[in-house]
């Protein structure tokens, strides 16, 4: 978990190559959805060019049939996914279900002033259509009264380990590292 432009995907990226498993990036898997023109992308696009969050009736779906592929039976990283308290609580409901039990929540943490800068430069550099100006400032909102609550969801359950998200990108992996070995994930 992280605020938008925090660094998740770039981290989550790194640590699928250290742990061996998927990095499973709901943002992704929705714009590959509006890529290829399916179903759900269609419902999903204008959504997102809004900055907001996707029904959780079809992030359910996506995420499920996501995480019954067969690469995804010996664990995963999640990225972007749980966003809000429902989601996380049927995330819960499919981890018991299919007998995968969370190890963590990680939380990577931004101050929001750098947010805007590094958000502005994404949009140069990749063109996402939910990185002009009206849009991020949505979805910080978005961020701070639907998903921050997430993330005391899980250190009411003992499972947040929360890092610092600034400094350079190897620099925030070694912390992550570190953090998750303490908390003895994995
Ligand atoms: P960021 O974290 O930078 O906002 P993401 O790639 O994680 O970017 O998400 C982009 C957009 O995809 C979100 O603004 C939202 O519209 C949609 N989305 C991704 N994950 C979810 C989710 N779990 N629930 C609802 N919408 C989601």
């Amino acid at each position: 978990m992280g605020p938008p432009g925090g660094g998740k995907g770039t981290q989550a990226g790194l640590l699928k190559q250290q742990w061996q498993v998927p990095h499973i990036s709901t943002g992704e898997l929705l714009r590959a959805a509006v890529r290829d023109g399916t179903p759900l992308g269609l419902k999903a696009k204008a959504t997102m060019d809004a900055g907001e969050l996707v029904s959780d009736d079809l992030m359910l779906g996506l995420i499920e049939e996501r995480l019954s592929q067969p690469d995804a039976q010996t664990g995963f990283i999640l990225d972007g996914y749980p966003r809000n308290l429902s989601q996380a609580e049927s995330l819960d409901q499919v981890l018991a279900r299919i007998q995968q039990p969370v190890s963590g929540a990680l939380l990577v943490e931004v101050d929001s002033e750098k947010i805007v800068d590094r958000l502005a430069k994404r949009a140069q550099q990749e063109g996402r259509s939910d990185d002009n100006e009206a849009t991020v400032r949505k979805r910080l909102a978005i961020y701070a009264e639907q998903t921050a609550p997430v993330a005391n969801y899980y250190a009411e359950k003992g499972q947040l380990v929360q890092v610092l998200g600034e400094g350079e990108i190897a620099e925030v992996t070694q912390r992550i590292l570190a953090a998750v070995n303490e908390a003895g994930w994995g």
